[in-house]
């Protein structure tokens, strides 16, 4: 297998609709995608995600809209002129074929000789490691090793853009993990453009360079995972993205405020762009004791009392309710486990929650 990073193709989506009768499933999408990078497609079920790999494929026939790949429009193309891999939920391996049958088969479609299918064939197992697995039935595989194997017949190809749709959904968690991170690498070795759909956002955050937030068809967010996490454009993105609690904020003449407090943000919240909420990440909150940390500059302090404290094995989750009536999560590591011990439900508290990590979100969205 040769390096498909010289011949990674970037892909540009502009104004994309797609209409099932009044319906609107994909909302004027537009995303460019640079050359081998590993761009997932994130959201609710029903926001589009799927429909949209669909329209890239060449399964799906957009209503308005362009598809570049590269310089060339494809939107007039069917599937097997477009030069794509894909790992599709539905897209089964034969289960007649050996292993080396189903993944010779796209190099069959393509005239490629003998000799050479067989050398592609043993190269790509090798990459998916599982060399000497040729003369295998399908059926005598695991679920992971038959993921590992849907992947080989997708890339055997050196196609231009791999697409995959929720191609881990099947397997098992811990499988499931292993696999993100070995698809993640075997991109890197590759460098094939790649465009991932999945709704779960660990694997999502795991396996991406960027991901593409979907609501209702249209696009929410675009952008690296630690920016998603740390500066997400809405609510909804910081509730789909990680754990959140959220309390409601007030505009002052100098501010924003929670109760009669002010609040030292991260960044000044542009009052125009909607209702302002605080976002409060379980894991950036202190739980301290009542006045153990004075309100400055830097720190936000709120009184509540711990109404529930979980073990959760490497963390305590303990739920908080606030003095003016609001309850926010707290995740405190298991690492001081001194400090974990000593706290209960019933307990006063007060959080401090550092202005670097005081991020104001628009309520709608
Ligand atoms: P999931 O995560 O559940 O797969 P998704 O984000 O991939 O969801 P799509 O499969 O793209 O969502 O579907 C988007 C919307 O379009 C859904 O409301 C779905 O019901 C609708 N839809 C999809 N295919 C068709 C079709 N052939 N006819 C009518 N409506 C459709």
């Amino acid at each position: 297998m040769t390096s498909a990073a010289s011949t990674a193709l970037p892909v540009y989506i502009s104004s994309l609709t797609k209409d099932y009768g009044a319906f609107r499933a994909v909302d004027d999408v537009s995303l460019d995608i640079a050359a081998g990078e590993f761009l997932t497609l994130l959201g609710p079920s029903g926001s589009g995600k799927t429909t949209l790999l669909m329209m890239l494929a060449g399964f799906a026939r957009p209503s308005a809209g362009s598809v570049r790949l590269g310089e060339q429009e494809v939107i007039h193309l069917p599937p097997h002129k477009r030069n794509i891999g894909m790992v599709f939920q539905n897209y089964a391996l034969f289960p007649h074929m050996t292993v080396g049958e189903n993944i010779a088969y796209p190099l069959k479609l393509r005239s490629i000789g003998k000799a050479e299918r067989e050398a592609r064939v043993h190269r790509v197992l090798d990459l998916v490691q599982l060399a000497g697995y040729q003369d295998r039935r399908i059926t005598e595989l695991s679920g992971g090793q038959r993921q590992r194997i849907a992947l080989a017949r997708a890339i055997v190809f050196e196609p231009r853009i791999l697409l995959m749709d929720e191609p881990l959904s099947a397997l098992d968690k811990q499988l499931r993990e292993a696999m993100q991170i070995e698809i993640r690498r075997l991109h890197d070795r590759l460098g094939t453009t790649t465009i991932s759909v999945t709704h779960d956002q660990r694997e999502a955050l795991t396996m991406s360079d960027r991901i593409a937030v979907f609501s209702r068809g249209k696009l929410a967010q675009v952008a690296t995972p630690p920016e998603l996490y740390e500066r997400p454009a809405s609510r909804f993105i910081a509730d789909f993205i990680g754990e959140s609690s959220f309390i409601p904020v007030k505009k002052t003449s100098s501010g924003l405020a929670y109760g009669d407090q002010p609040l030292r943000l991260a960044e000044a919240f542009d009052a125009a762009s909607g209702d302002p909420v605080l976002m409060l990440r379980p894991e950036r909150l202190d739980i301290v004791a009542p006045g153990e940390v004075a309100r400055d500059n830097c720190t936000n302090v709120f009184c509540g009392l711990a109404k529930s404290v979980v073990f959760q094995g490497e963390s305590l989750l303990v739920e908080v309710g606030l003095d003016q009536g609001d309850v926010v999560l707290v995740r405190q590591s298991n690492r001081t486990r001194e400090a974990t011990k000593r706290l209960a439900a019933g307990d006063r508290v007060d959080l401090v929650l550092h202005q670097a990590d005081a991020r104001i979100v628009s309520a709608e969205g």
